[in-house]
C-alpha cells in the first residue's frame, strides 16, 4: 500500500557535476508481513546516471530470512532486496552478492529467479563446454523450482536488515556473528 511519494530538490550531480539535472525520487510503502519500505530512484538527465534502491525503515538489525519453496504459488511471495542484500538458493548453487553497482528492488520470488536465469544464461554464453553443461543443469533445476516440482530454499541476508522475504511463512532470525563477518567482508 502506497503511503507517500516525494521528490527532493535537485542539487549538483555527484557524477558529472551538472546543476539542476539531478533528482531524487522516493516512495514509502507499507508491505504486509514486513512494514515500511523506502524506494529511491536517483537520476541525472545530463549524464544519464540512474540508480534505484530500497530499504526497510524499521529494521536495522542484521537479519537472515528463509523461505521453503514448495509450490508454484510460492513464486508470488514478495521479496525486498536492498543493494546490501545477498540472495542464496543453495539447491541451485547460486549466491547473488551485492556489488558497487547493485540496485535494490521489490519483486517476488519468480522475479528474482528470472534475474538469476538471465545471469546463468549470460555466463553460459561466455564459457567453455564443461561449465556450459553445468549451467544448463542449473537452468533445468531452476525451471523445476519455478513449476513447484523441485523444492528449494530461498534465503535473503542483509547486514543492515534492509532486505527481507515478506511472507508469514518466512522464517527470520538475526545473522550469527560468523555469517555477519562473512557478509561484511564481501561488501
Ligand atoms: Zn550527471
Amino acid at each position: 500500500m502506497l503511503k507517500r511519494e516525494f521528490v527532493l530538490p535537485s542539487e549538483r550531480c555527484p557524477i558529472c557535476g551538472s546543476k539542476n539535472t539531478f533528482q531524487v525520487r522516493g516512495r514509502i510503502d507499507n508491505i504486509p508481513y514486513f512494514g515500511e519500505t523506502l524506494e529511491t530512484t536517483v537520476t541525472c538527465s545530463n549524464c544519464k546516471f540512474k540508480h534505484a534502491d530500497v530499504m526497510h525503515l524499521e529494521e536495522h538489525e542484521p537479519m537472515h530470512h528463509e523461505f521453503p519453496i514448495a509450490s508454484e504459488d510460492d513464486m508470488m511471495v514478495r521479496v525486498v532486496r536492498s543493494s546490501t542484500g545477498t540472495i542464496k538458493v543453495p539447491e541451485l548453487g547460486v549466491t547473488v552478492k551485492p556489488c558497487s553497482a547493485s540496485e535494490g528492488y521489490v519483486s517476488n520470488i519468480e522475479g528474482v529467479l528470472d534475474r538469476i536465469e538471465k545471469a546463468i544464461r549470460l555466463a553460459i554464453a561466455q564459457t567453455g563446454p564443461v561449465r556450459r553443461r553445468r549451467g544448463e543443469a542449473k537452468l533445468k533445476k531452476l525451471e523445476d523450482i519455478r513449476r513447484g516440482k523441485g523444492k528449494a530454499t530461498f534465503i535473503v541476508m542483509d547486514p543492515f536488515g534492509h532486505s527481507a522475504i515478506a511472507d508469514k511463512q518466512a522464517k527470520k532470525r538475526r545473522l550469527t556473528k560468523k555469517e555477519l563477518a562473512k557478509l561484511k567482508a564481501e561488501l
